[in-house]
């Protein structure tokens, strides 16, 4: 199956369903007498999912399984033993003497019915739980227990989806996932950020994964070619496992160049920052060698819940993260919600466009609370090393000035307060609207430095929704106009002395960083998986010999000279 790559490697894994489907199930008529027979087949499979549960806490007690899988276990376990599911379909059954299967998928689209309705986006995300555990029960009538592959430690899994949200997909986080694989989606929604970040492999955009795998069937996911292999023969597999083989031992090697500069041929010295989504990511961060935190998308840290996190729970996650980094600097941006990072509650309201709506700054100052709250606890954490705040999606002079009035009132109420924090911390713009590269001056002049979040610049310049699976193969990072706009936006911020990083995933492409050296980038930004591997491309490459293929790319309108031109960029 053919689909986006979303994120790169190899995995041979079993695949785990996760489905969002409505149960498609027989009806049929029992007779009366046969009443207390079915009533019996329900309880039986009723018990067999409670044991496979209570199997899988067990399971979960002696592995390193993250604490969040015990919640998601408990919200199966709640909606179980719920009387919703475990009485009310008998009663179903005893009044129209159905099949036990039709008895519980009614109640099913009632509850589930019921959970659409709620306000909270929470709870009405719990719905797909509901069904999740009906298709549990079903397996069971219909005398196929569910395989429960899910952690399994005696073997890779991979999690097959029709969608995975980045909510959910955050809560993979250091779990025994192989690889992620998803019928939509695109190569940079922020579901496929977190699993490249994760270092595991995916491919989105299969449109029918979710129907054609199976559950527990066996599969290569090959997240370099977006190829997903079913049931592969002896042959391939064999094939894969040595590809999979080589791409360890090419890791094995990269890990010599950890404590390397990032020098070119010719002497210019690059910064290698990594993004990063939690605190504990600083680990991956020290591992891969990076120079520093160029994005922490602290949005991550608040998401599956339904309250909003209190300035002390915010200021020791940004003080762990900085800890974490050992003197290194850290770059906290402000909370992105809205869009497909969504929070109970804020900004949630249904939006035709919500990628044009209230997102990232916009909702901060239109949530004046929220933002004092983090700005106060970011300033806090200054006070235990290197910090700077970065804020997304600044689109006018008015958003700065609105941003940097309330900074100025974060640290004033600090002062008042005689609490520390850095009195030099530095505050930046993320330029991810290709209105902000156009006025860039008003940025340069305002703030201390820049960051070019080239995911959501390719969006807007565009116009092509990241996450939309239908227009994905739009989504192009090599197109002239995406160009322009990032070459002028680098060239300006270099020549008025503005510290300029890129932290949108072009930065860890590796088929890009010679074409972004030739612009004139000393700064990169992204998941620490892939630092080393740009990091051996910028030690063998030449910075005039960049410039003068980039420059010639600049001049080109044409898609076929402009790849002509970055190959012999790459052969270099
Ligand atoms: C970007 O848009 O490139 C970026 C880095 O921010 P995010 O991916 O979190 O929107
Ligand atoms: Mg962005």
């Amino acid at each position: 199956m053919h689909g986006v790559a979303a994120a790169p490697g190899i995995a041979i894994a079993r695949a785990q369903l996760v489905s969002h489907a409505t149960l498609e199930v027989a009806h049929y008529d029992i007779a009366a007498d046969q009443v207390p027979a079915e009533l019996a087949r329900f309880d039986a499979a009723l018990a067999t999912v409670r044991s496979e549960f209570e199997a899988l806490h067990e399971r979960m007690k002696g592995s390193d399984a993250p604490a969040e899988f015990g919640a998601f276990l408990d919200v199966h376990w709640m909606i179980l033993t719920d009387v919703q599911l475990t009485n009310e379909p008998k009663r179903v059954i005893e009044a129209q003497h159905c099949n036990a299967e039709w008895a519980v998928t009614q109640k099913m689209r009632e509850l589930v019915e019921q959970f659409e309705q709620f306000e909270d986006a929470y709870l009405r995300e719990r719905a797909h739980d509901v069904v999740q555990v009906v298709e549990r029960i079903v397996k069971a009538l219909m005398g196929r227990p569910s395989a429960l592959p899910l952690i399994n430690p005696k073997h890779a899994t991979a999690l097959v989806a029709h969608d995975i949200s980045p909510a959910d997909a955050i809560h993979f986080k250091e779990s025994a996932f192989a690889a992620f694989v998803t019928d939509v989606g695109g190569a940079t929604s922020h579901t496929a950020i977190v699993a490249r970040s994760l270092g595991i492999p995916a491919v989105v955009a299969l449109h029918n994964a979710r129907s054609l795998i199976r559950e527990a069937e066996q599969v290569i996911i090959d997240g370099d070619n977006g190829l997903v292999i079913v049931n592969p023969d002896e042959h391939v597999l064999t094939e894969y496992m040595l590809k999979q083989d080589g791409q360890r031992l090419d890791r094995q090697k990269l890990k010599r160049l950890v404590s390397t500069r990032a020098v070119t041929l010719d002497g210019a010295a690059v910064d290698l920052n990594a993004n990063i989504e939690l605190p504990s990511d600083s680990k991956a961060c020290l591992e891969n060698g990076a120079d520093g935190v160029g994005l922490f998308r602290t949005e991550f840290l608040f998401m599956h819940r339904d309250d909003l996190p209190s300035e002390d729970e915010q200021f020791e996650a940004y003080k762990a993260a900085v800890e974490g980094l050992q003197g290194r600097p850290v770059t906290i941006r402000t909370f992105d919600l809205g869009a497909d990072k969504r929070m109970p509650g804020l900004g949630d309201r249904p939006s035709d466009n919500p990628a044009l709506g209230l997102r990232a700054i916009r909702l901060c100052l239109a949530e004046p609370k929220l933002f004092m709250t983090q700005l106060r606890a970011i300033l806090r954490a200054s006070a235990f090393g290197r910090v700077r705040i970065l804020v997304p999606m600044l689109a006018n002079a008015h958003e700065i000035a609105q941003t940097l009035g309330f900074l100025a009132r974060a640290k004033a109420e600090l002062v008042a307060q005689k609490i520390a924090y850095d009195h030099d911390v530095e505050i930046g713009g993320m330029i991810e609207i290709p209105a902000a590269v156009l006025s860039l001056s008003y940025f340069i002049e305002h703030l201390d430095f820049l960051s070019i979040g080239t995911n959501d610049l390719i969006q807007y310049t565009l116009a092509i929704d990241r996450t939309d699976d239908a227009v994905a193969h739009m989504y192009d990072p090599l197109h002239p106009a995406v160009l322009k706009l990032i070459a002028q936006a680098i060239r300006a911020a270099n020549k008025s002395k503005t510290p300029i990083a890129v932290c949108g995933e072009m930065a860890g492409e590796l088929r890009l960083t010679r074409l972004l050296l030739g612009f004139g980038l000393r700064n990169f930004s992204m998941h620490p998986a892939q630092l080393l591997t740009i990091k051996q491309r910028i030690l063998t490459s030449n910075i005039p010999e960049c410039e003068a293929l980039a420059n010639r790319i600049l001049r080109s309108d044409d898609p076929d000279s402009i790849a002509a031109s970055l190959a012999r960029l790459n052969a270099l």
